[in-house]
């Protein structure tokens, strides 16, 4: 059983008199931000010029060029998107002082060899298990997101204690917080997403409202059928697990589900799972996706699903279910 750190046990004393640097004012960055100063620490942000900077400006933070907020923190939070990592990584290594901590929020660039930091500084993650904006509203319900923490490297001697401070000040130790390692959380959040969050549940409910509609049923009691209730579904499992979901559905459904879901998500699919996971562990994916990332067209990929019959029945129903009162 993987230890779980929770509120009480984590200080934040190890961030106490210590300036962090929020670098990146996107959807993690800004939620990390607001929750850290919002808990009683130094936080300023780096940030190009352009529309997150002078968000960061009008949300009452003291905002600087990347490398200047880097040359002026101990603690250097890197929340630009994965890819752009690398891109900027000159500006900020040639600020980072010794003795400084270096945290992310997935460990994608470090466990593939995008950015390699020098000797002198920690490499930790604190890895928040949700989107951004539940990072924030979480918070502000006085509650927090799970989240995974990692050393990659302990330069200091206080790389654990800075990250688990990090954790709970953005609120992830009200929820609970698991020490791993960035191989770890790399690889299976690449493999979370890939097999079960964003392709599996997009394909599972895109397929199963095509055969609805198929057999000649209307797309928009499909729609109710095999998205609006997945959310549902979803809430039960989240809030009561796999049984407690079972025990408040109706007998019918627990038969229907029990008997017939696993011939269609079958031994067949789980070997192809398999398959693509080891594409991730071997780093082939991220090969594919980094000469994809230089080449493709991710808006050009994006086609196949936006323009999908789904989202037109979708966009009907939302209007009228998310209707303000
Ligand atoms: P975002 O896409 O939201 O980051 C956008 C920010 O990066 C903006 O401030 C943007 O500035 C800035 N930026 C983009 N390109 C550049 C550039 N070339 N130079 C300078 N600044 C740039 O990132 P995320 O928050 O999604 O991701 C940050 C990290 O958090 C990643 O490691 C990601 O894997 C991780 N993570 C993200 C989660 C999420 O919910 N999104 C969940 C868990 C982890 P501008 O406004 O000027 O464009
Ligand atoms: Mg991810
Ligand atoms: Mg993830």
């Amino acid at each position: 059983m993987a230890k779980i750190y929770t509120d009480n046990e984590v200080s934040l004393d190890p961030l106490k008199g210590k300036r962090i640097a929020v670098v990146g004012y996107g959807i993690q960055g800004r939620a990390q931000a607001l929750n850290l100063r919002d808990s009683g620490l130094d936080v300023i942000v780096g940030a190009r010029k352009g529309s997150s900077y002078d968000l960061a400006k009008r949300e009452g933070f003291d905002v600087f060029p990347i490398g200047e907020a880097v040359s002026r923190a101990d603690v250097i939070l890197y929340l630009l998107p994965d890819m752009v990592q690398p891109e900027v990584w000159g500006e900020v290594e040639r600020n980072l002082r010794d003795g400084s901590t270096l945290d992310f929020a997935h460990g994608f660039t470090i466990h593939y060899g995008l950015i390699r930091p020098k000797e002198t500084v920690d490499i930790v993650m604190v890895a928040p298990k949700a989107p951004g904006a539940a990072v924030r509203e979480e918070f502000l319900r006085g509650r927090g997101v799970p989240a995974l923490v990692a050393v990659h490297r302990d330069a200091t001697g206080e790389a654990k204690a800075r990250a688990l401070a990090l954790a709970k000040g953005i609120g992830a130790t009200r929820a609970g917080v698991i020490e791993t390692t960035f191989k770890e959380e790399t690889e299976t959040d690449l493999i979370g997403e890939q097999l079960v969050l964003v392709g599996g549940l997009m394909e599972l409910i895109t397929k199963g409202w095509e055969t609805l509609v198929e057999m000649g049923y209307q797309p928009e009691v499909a729609y109710f059928e095999a998205l609006n209730e997945a959310k549902l579904i979803m809430d039960l499992i989240w809030r009561y697990g796999m049984k407690g979901m079972l025990e408040r559905v109706s007998v019918t459904a627990r038969y229907g589900g029990l008997t017939v879901g696993n011939k269609v998500i079958d031994e067949e699919v789980k070997r192809k799972m398999r398959t693509y996971a080891e594409r991730v562990v071997s780093g082939e994916f991220t090969k594919e996706w980094l000469k994809f990332y230089k080449e493709g067209n991710i808006e050009e990929l994006m086609k196949r699903i936006g323009e999908h019959k789904i989202e037109e029945t979708g966009r009907k129903i939302r209007e009228i279910i998310f209707r303000e009162p």
